[in-house]
């Protein structure tokens, strides 16, 4: 079998289950006879709820109209949150035993009591991990979040987490970040050309399958890609930014890609800010998961937390000089307010160091495909024939 044919069914295989979590959790759950525990974007450590015996899987958008969840939030709310509820009043979170969650905003929380309201005998718990990070007292806090997370998971499970299964877990999200991060590397060198509706279905897998299973897959896949050759492309080379909690519409990004770009790097959060940050792996497991917490905002900032020190535009700049991209598309969720309040600090940035961006609103049901490909279009055409004084697109 060519190598190409054995990569793309490797990739296929995993984007059929990105497609359909619930049939892999059932299975899965048949198979073992463990708890399916859901688990929210965007900081939560899968690695606790997996060191219960769990499966942790991080809950994801459906792609179904909304209907009954209509009337039971807000209309102005995003619509990952808006398809949270619904799937919660139209009976698909049936599979799960808990959902657990660390975030906080305002829409999620809003999206949480409505669940609570529509499936009473499933237990949702939240552990608010504190946003505001340069604060002496906020890693105690975080720390002692994560010690009631693992109470939980305890009572849940019916069995104590020692830390060394915090450890082991530890280290296997580990490696499955870094399998996943060295086919960003490979992608960003040009050599393995996976396009973003490939790379986001290896990262909506990882989310929610066994973390062992996903990674054997990936050690297949990645000596594949790493046999090829790197093709110098002549197509100039974008960025895809934000898109917080939920993975953009497939064909939002073939859209994309279809205007004569190669998308070679990303900080969606379907995508490199969720693997991008292991966990140290050194000292005690639980202050290490605290520690991750941290770390993973001075590594790829979030909107979503307050930290004097990150800086996301200057992440930007940093990532597009480092992949070579000449624009970025920032994707922002419709009514995602933490995105938008922060989006004025990223285009003041980008329009002084005068890197051409585009911002497209991403929205649950009618993405206007055709309208966005020429503004779209318009952006690949200033890359191209670059005008000092003009604005960005
Ligand atoms: S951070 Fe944005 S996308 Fe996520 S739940 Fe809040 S509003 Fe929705």
């Amino acid at each position: 079998m060519a190598s190409s044919q054995k990569e793309n069914e490797i990739i296929q295989s995993l984007a059929d289950i990105a497609a359909d979590p619930s049939a892999y959790a059932s299975a899965w759950k048949q198979r073992t006879g463990g708890k399916v525990v859901g688990i929210m974007p965007m900081n939560f450590p899968g690695e606790l709820v997996h060191a219960a015996g769990a499966l942790p899987v991080v809950v994801q958008e459906d792609r179904a109209t909304i209907t009954l969840g209509r009337s039971l939030i807000y209309e102005f709310y995003c619509g990952y949150t808006r398809s949270l509820v619904d799937q919660s009043a139209t009976g698909k979170f049936e599979g799960y035993d808990a959902f657990l969650i660390v975030d906080h905003c305002v829409a999620l929380l809003g999206a949480i009591d409505a669940m609570r309201f529509e499936i009473p005998d499933t237990p949702i718990y939240l552990a608010q991990f504190t946003a505001s990070m340069d604060e002496p007292w906020s890693p105690p806090q975080v720390r002692g979040r994560i010690d009631e997370l693992r109470a939980r998971l305890e009572e849940l499970c019916g069995r104590k987490i020692a830390d060394g299964d915090i450890a082991t877990s530890i280290a296997a999200f580990n490696r499955n970040r870094g399998l996943l991060r060295r086919i960003y590397d490979l992608r960003r060198s040009g050599v393995a050309p996976i396009t973003s509706r490939q790379m986001q279905a290896l990262v909506k897998s990882a989310m929610v399958m066994d973390i062992d299973e996903h990674s054997a897959r990936l050690e297949e896949l990645v000596p594949l890609l790493e046999a090829r050759t790197a093709e110098a492309s002549r197509l100039p080379k974008l960025h895809l930014s934000g898109n917080f909690c939920h993975a953009p519409h497939p064909e939002l990004l073939d859209m994309i890609e279809s205007c004569g770009v190669v998308v070679v790097d990303d900080d969606l959060y379907t995508g490199y800010r969720y693997i991008a940050t292991d966990v140290p792996a050194d000292g005690d497991p639980a202050e290490a998961l605290t520690r991750w917490y941290f770390n993973r905002n001075t590594n790829v900032p979030c909107s979503t937390r307050a930290q004097k020190s990150a800086d996301w535009e200057g992440y930007l700049a940093k990532a597009v000089e480092k992949s070579g991209a000449s624009g970025i598309i920032i994707l922002i969720a419709k009514f995602c307010e933490p995105h938008m309040l922060y989006y004025p600090e990223l285009r003041k940035e980008l329009r002084r160091r005068e890197i051409p961006h585009l911002v497209i609103e991403t929205e649950h049901e009618g993405l206007p495909l055709e309208m966005l490909k020429t503004r779209v279009e318009a952006l690949v055409e200033h890359i191209k024939r670059p005008v000092r004084s003009a604005e960005a697109v």
